[in-house]
């Protein structure tokens, strides 16, 4: 009896959550319908939120029929997306298991497409989804995000998929290898597409959020864009020894000049301009580097912390001694 389990990472999404549970109890009945021996679970991670999320979920939990029963897990704080979809797929206890966002952006209704092809294609281990068009998307927001896929494709070894959401249906043993990789600065895209598997990529036309706000402005996308770049690459630091090495023979060449041109000529006092010029270009380029390698060092400080991803406060899979799993 196959088990699918959709794990939703929700961070104040009280208006939505009702919203995307229909749609998708809906689909789960269908579903049913065409194939009885497939049951569901609905797992709900609720990302520290400061709105009436988890009392929603609480409820929720006694209403949606026993072809979706929910568990759920509430932080501490805001532990962010990436930590969300961590604990989702750690609780998760599917066959198949598919994360989704709980704003219907993702639709629900192409889970029994993506269902059928993870069920009749044994190539594939992995179903993912990407927005052919970013409309309904701030132009200068769009044209960052295809500014960073080309670059961090360009950089990095591992291949970005332009669009590509986090929502996909996986197998288990791809989720297994996800859950392997407990690193502490989490990219999906990238682990998604690092462990490998053969995946499906079906495209659909962007949909706008159903209800409240998102959660990410242009710095935490920016900041989360850098993270990607330094979690999948080390490209920049190549870079970085590359213009030093190149900046060392400049030097070294003008330095000949300079002397050369010193016993030959006499020392006239001139030249100010070109030095400042040198002093600013060689100091704003050292600025740059070290800069390069800050992030690298504050990847590594907290990689090697290991600290917890994500703090649980409450949940619905408690132990008899009261501690959340
Ligand atoms: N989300 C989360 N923690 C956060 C930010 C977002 O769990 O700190 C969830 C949010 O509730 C939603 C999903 O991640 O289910 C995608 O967020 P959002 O819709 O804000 O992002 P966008 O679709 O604009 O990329
Ligand atoms: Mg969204």
């Amino acid at each position: 009896m196959p088990l699918i389990s959709v794990c939703v990472p929700c961070h104040n999404e009280q208006e939505s959550l009702p919203i995307f549970v229909d749609a998708l109890t809906s689909v789960a009945a269908a579903m049913h319908a065409e194939s009885p021996d497939l049951s569901f679970e609905l797992i709900l991670v609720d990302d520290g939120s400061t709105d009436k999320t988890l009392e929603v979920i609480r409820d929720l939990q006694g209403t949606t029929d026993l072809l979706l029963p929910v568990r759920w897990t509430s932080f501490s704080r805001n532990f962010g997306k990436e930590a969300g979809i961590f604990a989702g797929l750690k609780m998760a206890k599917g066959d198949y298991v598919t994360t989704m966002d709980a704003d219907m952006q993702d639709p629900p209704s192409l889970l029994p497409r993506m269902y059928g092809i993870l069920a009749h294609d044994d190539t594939y281990d992995c179903v993912a989804t990407r927005r052919m068009n970013r409309a309904g998307e701030p132009p200068i927001r769009s044209f960052f995000a295809r500014m960073f896929y080309r670059i961090i494709n360009k950089m990095s070894q591992t291949e970005f998929v332009d669009g590509a959401r986090d929502f996909r249906l996986m197998r288990r043993r791809m989720v297994n290898a996800v859950l392997s990789m407990g690193e502490y600065n989490r990219f999906s895209k990238g682990i998604f597409s690092w462990v490998g598997f053969e995946t499906c990529w079906i495209a659909y036309e962007n949909v706008e959020r159903a209800a409240g706000n998102t959660s990410w402005s242009f710095w935490s996308l920016l900041k989360y864009s850098i993270d990607g770049i330094v979690g999948f690459t080390t490209a920049p630091l190549a870079w970085a020894s590359v213009a030093g090495a190149f900046f060392s023979v400049v030097a070294l060449v003008f330095l000949l000049v300079v002397v050369i041109r010193a016993l030959a000529f006499g020392d006239p006092v001139s030249g100010w301009p070109s030095t400042m010029s040198v002093i600013l270009l060689l100091g704003g380029l050292n600025l740059l580097v070290l800069g390069i390698m800050g992030q690298y060092l504050a990847k590594t400080y907290l990689e090697t912390k290991a600290r917890p991803l994500y703090i649980v406060k409450e949940s619905s899979d408690e132990t008899s001694d009261g501690v959340p799993q």
